[in-house]
């Protein structure tokens, strides 16, 4: 199954799920910057808040707002009944610590599970590992590489990796070439989160039974790039675009639904 197909069928189960809620549940997203992929991605999550029937705001303020300002919006928010999912998209502009806002989103509204208290995992690595075991794909005990180690994909992607009983390695640009090829060599699963197009190639050798999963994004004139170049010799590799990305969307009303029952049985 494709992933499009695997995200669209999960979409029709959350949507027959939201249709039997009596209050519908609210996410809101604040944008706080002028970046056109910020524009983008918010159009990606309330379209498919809208899909699925969840009712998605979209608060948009100037990227000039100063950071108490923005925790000022983000305290009410957390402070009102009627919104049960926050999201406060990044970048943020330079004049706001990007942490102290994390922090400040309350850990019960947090559906992208940013916030150390948060019970969800990131929705990049919470998408993943779902559609792997949908796949029927065996996690436990298998050597997993995630290469990238950033907050919001690398390290909570090793987290969870582990927590499913894999042996998680982590690489990052410190690592020397030559170790990244041994570490590659062994590995079962290749989750790769670094932002350099095609990095992953045939410079490598593959176990042929691996799976590459690809969470790159890299544009250029000729559309958009994944960290590994396409159809190298594995078993399954994830495509750019039409891979993680739907996974990372489709996790998130995942998120949103969780929080919002978690805020109902409290
Ligand atoms: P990031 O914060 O820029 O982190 C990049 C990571 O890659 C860092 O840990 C860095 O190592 C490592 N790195 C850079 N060059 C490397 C190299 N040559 N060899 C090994 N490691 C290297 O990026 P991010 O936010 O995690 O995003 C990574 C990519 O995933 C981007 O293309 C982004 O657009 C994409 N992304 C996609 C989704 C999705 O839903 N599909 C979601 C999030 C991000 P150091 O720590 O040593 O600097």
């Amino acid at each position: 199954m494709t992933i499009k197909d695997y995200v669209s069928k999960k979409k029709e189960l959350l949507k027959k799920e939201v249709s039997k809620l009596e209050k519908k549940p609210v996410l809101v997203i604040i944008q706080a910057n002028d970046n056109p992929a910020s524009d983008s991605y918010i159009r990606g999550k309330l379209k498919d808040a809208n899909e699925i029937g969840i009712i998605a705001k979209h608060l948009k303020l100037e990227p000039t707002i100063t950071e108490d300002e923005l925790l000022e919006v983000i305290d009410k928010l957390n402070n009102d009944d009627s919104v049960d999912g926050l999201i406060v998209q990044l970048p943020l502009s330079r004049q706001i610590n990007e942490e102290k806002i994390k922090l400040a989103v309350n850990p019960e509204k947090d559906v992208d599970g940013f916030h150390p208290l948060s019970q969800l995992f990131p929705c990049t690595p919470k998408g993943i590992v779902s559609y792997l075991k949908d796949l029927g794909e065996t996690i436990e005990g298998k050597n997993a590489v995630v290469i990238g180690r950033s907050n919001i994909v690398g390290k909570p992607m090793a987290k969870l990796l582990l927590k499913e009983n894999a042996n998680v390695t982590v690489l990052h640009s410190k690592t020397t070439f030559d170790d990244m090829k041994r570490y590659i060599e062994m590995a079962d699963i290749i989750v790769i989160a670094i932002g350099k197009k095609h990095f992953l190639d045939h410079r490598f050798n593959y176990k042929k039974d691996a799976v590459i999963v690809d969470v790159g994004i890299n544009k250029d004139e000729t559309g958009l790039h994944g960290d590994a170049l396409n159809d190298l010799p594995v078993r399954i590799q994830t495509p750019v675009p039409g891979g993680v990305g739907l996974l990372t969307r489709l996790a998130l009303l995942e998120n949103l639904l969780e929080v919002y029952k978690n805020g109902i049985s409290n």
